[in-house]
């Protein structure tokens, strides 16, 4: 790396380390660049693959895809850099309507008590071409309210986030593990700070939800927002500290994906304002990321 690059970030570091400023991410680091464009496009580095229908769908639906029995925690594999296809990639438009139709399914489930008491399923949003994913644990009350991911506090710290890797909310995909609002007190919705993480099983019922929509998305990577997602796509039940750090390849229990995609943990936004001095190394994390896209202002 340039040494003018590293003095760059030492002093981008600094700034953030004197600032801490709770809603604030890294707001000097990484300003937009030409590669931060790019990420929305089909990367130079991959093969262009062939257009084909959604090899894992049945005919008459874009959304059924068999789940095979759920396995056991797999140990970490090394991390990848063979990033070959192995099936095809559906279209842009192929994956806009099969997102579309998967939207309106979520909107209609029951499956899990969630449903009844939602406002507004929150299915995701953001560029279906994206090389990138965040997930988060799940909607809460401003999501509830408007239907969208990542809306509220936590939702505009994630965009700060976003921001400092030198993208722009629309140029990644972002979605929960939950696709609707869980509640310590369901009884009463309108109350504030009434979040609580989703549970086994409602993370369970949504699992197929969420598997289909990586699957017709298929991004490089995955920034799983917090222990709660990083342990759900990790299936492995370490700390969410000791999952930080290192790329582990997804596996979904019910598609083979087109290409290999690599999933990264890192702090949940909202436990980043409970804890600013945590943001340097969720920094850290979103650093790594940026090196595997090529995007400026990583660490190398
Ligand atoms: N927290 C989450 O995990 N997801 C959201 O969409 C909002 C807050």
């Amino acid at each position: 790396m340039a040494k003018n690059s590293l003095s760059q970030l030492a002093g981008e570091l600094k700034r953030f380390l004197q600032s801490c400023d709770e809603d604030e991410f890294v707001t000097t680091a990484a300003a937009p660049v030409k590669a931060a464009a790019e990420i929305s496009r089909t990367p130079a580095r991959e093969t262009t693959p062939a257009v084909a229908s959604a090899p894992a769908m049945k005919e008459n639906s874009t959304l059924t895809i068999e789940f095979s029995a759920r396995t056991a925690p797999r140990p970490a594999p090394p991390p990848t850099d063979n990033l070959q296809e192995k099936t095809p990639m559906l279209t842009t438009a192929q994956k806009q309507a099969a997102l579309q139709e998967l939207a309106e399914t979520i909107k209609q489930c029951s499956r899990c008590p969630l449903g009844a008491t939602r406002l507004n399923a929150v299915p995701g949003e953001g560029n279906v071409d994206t090389e990138l994913m965040f997930i988060g644990e799940g909607p809460g009350y401003d999501e509830d309210r408007q239907g969208r991911p990542f809306v509220g506090r936590a939702g505009q710290l994630l965009d700060k986030m976003i921001a400092a890797m030198g993208l722009t909310r629309e140029q990644v995909f972002i979605a929960n593990i939950a696709k609707c609002h869980p509640m310590t007190d369901p009884q009463h919705p309108e109350k504030h700070g009434n979040d609580r993480a989703p549970n086994a099983g409602e993370i369970a019922c949504c699992r197929k939800y969420l598997e289909q929509q990586i699957a017709i998305i298929c991004p490089k990577y995955i920034v799983a927002l917090g222990g709660v997602s990083a342990k759900a796509l990790i299936s492995d039940a370490k700390s969410l500290g000791a999952l930080r750090g290192q790329f582990y390849n997804l596996h979904l229990d019910s598609v083979d994906l087109p290409r290999p995609v690599q999933i990264l943990a890192t702090f949940h936004p909202a436990a980043l304002l409970r804890n600013p001095g945590w943001k340097k190394d969720a920094w850290k994390d979103l650093q790594l990321v940026m090196a595997k896209l090529g995007l400026k202002g990583a660490s190398k």
